[in-house]
């Protein structure tokens, strides 16, 4: 029995959050600190010390030794360097603790060691940490103590973006300016700031540790690159919301405990589909601190199944055959004084704020598709997207009848009448309640779906940060805000104004309206048909980040300059080739040094055995050791040249110069050459005994956890 807890005790225990501020803070710090935070005021550096001072007390009467600037570099993964408290040794052999606000505000860091794309040259170390106060300070405990985390913002010694956070707060600031112009438009002169409000939902696989650590695909690359499918897969359905088995229960029970101390709102878990697949979802919170708070949960994922003999795969696809994992995106756009833009009420049609908003939402989506694209690209995004189980790689938009008619209702006739109404629905059983059905139902095939009063991007990997994805959504819905406010408020008559800017954006972005099978072939002829973009894969993806379009989308509002978006597709290329490189290198270790030897001694056993019977039998009949024989070692042929053929491949795509072209390489000759080597081992290991096989079976991974 896991130990009972007081939510309401233990939540954000461990954050500096606004009553700790409240409590610790001199009232005009706390109500200079509350500007910046709330109304994205300028901060003011001499409130620095002050706040430096505060949050290391509190940090130190909770046990913390190390700060941190926690930052977002390009790698994927968060990054932080520790440094203990100590300033100086004091009187009587004691030490002075001390953490000033220049230290709080800023930190260095050595640029040139994580990726900048070319922006930083080896020799031009310098990049700072920049003290990012809309997301508070929170306390970490693990085993190396407790430490006072400063999430930060990374650029370089000449100001260009490093990292996720920085133009995640730059397309912050775009969509929050001409959201406004909107809702002035509309006579709403009380709102004073708008801001994204995102809830991720994360899934994630669970293995049993001692079983993951051997297996060296996944410890070095997080996903299998070898196995036959068990006898039993998903096809039951009995995993999905399925009883949660006690050690995983337990597991979740710490990791909610976990998030909740960090202020995380963890709210909804549950068992996914595939086997050993779950989910976690928190409350939705305004976006710069749902990313970092989506890193908090990954990062608390992995660190806390250890503590359980169990490890974490965040991979997108660790199992090939088997559902991948997602991290669906849900968006909406909230004022400060609680107005939901995406709310559409109970009768759309005369809710023409919402109809503009949607409006535009679609032309953002329809015109900048490829850019929403490649931000949920990644490469383990390549092995799960289009796979029959995770949305196709078109972007379309799911908008469910009601939506879908008052649109057709505007574009067919001119004028939109009526909205469909949600009905009740019988149960047809006395003693249970009759429902309030909902006016839409759900698709669960679409990779951009309105639900309710949210959009739902559901193509972002499970292992990426959600912060590209939003950095797109909050800039192509600021240029068409921006679009509409530019006309609107030069109008004559507002009201005829909008009504024809509302049916033109509808008729002309149509097109990207889809509420049939995203899954099935049909779909792909028919969007190909409408001029949708099918961008397969993420070195098709990339270019999209630096095509002029994109350029003059993201300089307008600077969010990203042309060289931040150059040295970006730089980073994905090369780390593009990296990831696969370690793939292919893997498969080859592990073909070499633990299958291929495998097989020998099968092949050795086979050979015995036919000599120990015949010797002792003569007239027995060994075909069936025979045949099996033959078998393997046709497929040990077979394996023998692909491996071959992959290490000279490697040989040759680590010798291309471009890293675009290197990417290209890797995807068109590398990726082909590791399915060949897969295929001939995941035949044999179905006929090889077991106890000869080097490693556990995706059966032993996925159902004995
Ligand atoms: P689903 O049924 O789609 O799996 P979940 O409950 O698992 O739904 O997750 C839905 C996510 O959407 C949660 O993180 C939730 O807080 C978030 N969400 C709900 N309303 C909004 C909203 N208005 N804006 C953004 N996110 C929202
Ligand atoms: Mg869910």
């Amino acid at each position: 029995m896991s130990e009972r807890i007081n939510i309401s005790e233990v939540f954000g225990k461990n954050v500096f959050n606004e009553s700790v501020m409240r409590e610790r803070l001199p009232k005009s710090v706390f109500k200079k600190l509350k500007q910046t935070i709330e109304n994205g005021a300028e901060l003011d550096p001499s409130i620095a010390d002050v706040v430096a001072h505060a949050m290391k007390d509190w940090a130190i009467e909770r046990g913390a030794t190390h700060y941190t600037h926690w930052f977002q570099p390009l790698t994927g993964v968060t990054a932080e360097k520790h440094d203990s408290f100590i300033s100086a040794p004091g009187p009587d052999g004691k030490v002075i603790m001390e953490f000033s606000g220049k230290e709080l505000i800023k930190g260095e860091a050595d640029a040139s060691s994580f990726p900048s794309g070319g922006l930083r040259a080896t020799f031009e170390a310098r990049g700072y940490t920049a003290w990012d106060c809309t997301s508070p300070a929170f306390l970490r405990e693990d085993a190396i103590g407790v430490t006072l985390c400063i999430p930060t913002a990374f650029c370089s010694y000449k100001g260009e973006a490093l990292d996720q956070k920085t133009p995640l707060l730059r397309s912050m600031q775009a969509i929050n300016d001409q959201a406004l112009r909107i809702l002035r438009l509309f006579g709403n002169h009380t709102s004073t700031r708008v801001v994204p409000s995102v809830g991720p939902e994360q899934e994630y696989f669970l293995v049993d540790r001692e079983k993951y650590l051997k297996r060296k695909d996944l410890i070095y690359t997080g996903r299998t690159l070898f196995g036959a499918m068990p006898p039993k897969g998903q096809e039951l359905d009995d995993h999905y919301y399925g009883a949660i088995q006690e050690r995983i229960g337990s597991f979740m029970n710490e990791v909610n405990q976990e998030l909740w101390k960090l202020g995380v709102t963890a709210k909804t878990q549950h068992n996914e589909a595939a086997p050993a697949q779950h989910e976690l979802a928190p409350i939705y919170a305004q976006v710069n601190l749902a990313v970092d708070h989506n890193q908090m949960i990954m990062e608390t994922l992995k660190k806390v199944a250890e503590r359980h003999g169990l490890t974490c795969l965040l991979h997108e696809k660790p199992f090939a055959g088997v559902n991948g994992s997602g991290k669906h995106n849900n968006w909406s756009l909230t004022t400060d004084d609680g107005v939901n833009l995406l709310n559409p009420g109970d009768t759309p049609h005369e809710n023409v704020q919402f109809l503009l908003v949607l409006a535009c939402i679609l032309k953002a989506v329809d015109v900048h598709a490829d850019l929403l694209r490649e931000s949920a690209s990644d490469v383990g995004n390549d092995s799960r997207l289009g796979g029959n189980e995770a949305p196709p790689a078109i972007i379309s938009v799911f908008l469910g009848d009601q939506l879908e008619d008052v649109i057709n209702q505007l574009c067919d006739t001119g004028e939109a009448t009526h909205s469909k109404q949600g009905g009740t629905l019988k149960t047809g059983v006395a003693m249970l309640p009759d429902l309030d059905q909902d006016v839409t139902d759900r698709n669960r095939t679409s990779p951009f779906a309105f639900t309710n009063n949210k959009f739902e991007f559901r193509m972002v990997g499970s292992s990426d940060s959600v912060a590209p994805s939003n950095v797109v959504l909050n800039t192509i819905v600021a240029e068409a805000f921006k679009e509409a406010a530019d006309e609107l408020e030069k109008a004559d008559d507002f009201q005829m104004a909008v009504h024809d800017l509302i049916k033109k954006l509808f008729s002309e972005h149509r097109r990207i309206i889809f509420n049939g099978n995203g899954y099935s072939s049909a779909w792909v002829k028919e969007a190909e048909k409408r001029g949708l973009p099918n961008i397969s894969c993420m070195v098709e993806a990339i270019p999209a980040l630096t095509t002029e379009k994109a350029v003059k989308l993201f300089e307008t509002f600077h969010v990203y300059t042309r060289a931040e978006l150059e040295s970006r597709a730089e980073v994905e290329y090369d780390s593009y080739s990296k990831i696969i490189h370690i793939e292919a290198l893997t498969m080859t270790n592990i073909a070499g040094k633990q299958i291929i030897p495998a097989i020998i001694r099968y092949t050795a056993r086979l050979a015995d055995s036919m000599a120990k019977v015949q010797s002792v039998c003569p007239e027995a009949d060994t075909s069936v050791q025979r045949d099996l024989l033959i078998e393997a070692s046709a497929r040990l042929g077979e394996i023998k040249a692909a491996h071959k053929k992959l290490v000279e491949l490697q040989e040759e795509c680590r010798s291309i110069r471009s890293a675009k072209e290197r990417a290209h390489a890797c995807r068109e000759r590398l990726v082909p050459a590791m399915e060949e080597l897969r295929r001939p081992v995941d035949l044999l290991e179905r006929i090889v005994d077991k106890d000869l096989w080097p490693m556990p079976s995706y059966g032993d991974l996925l159902f004995e956890v």
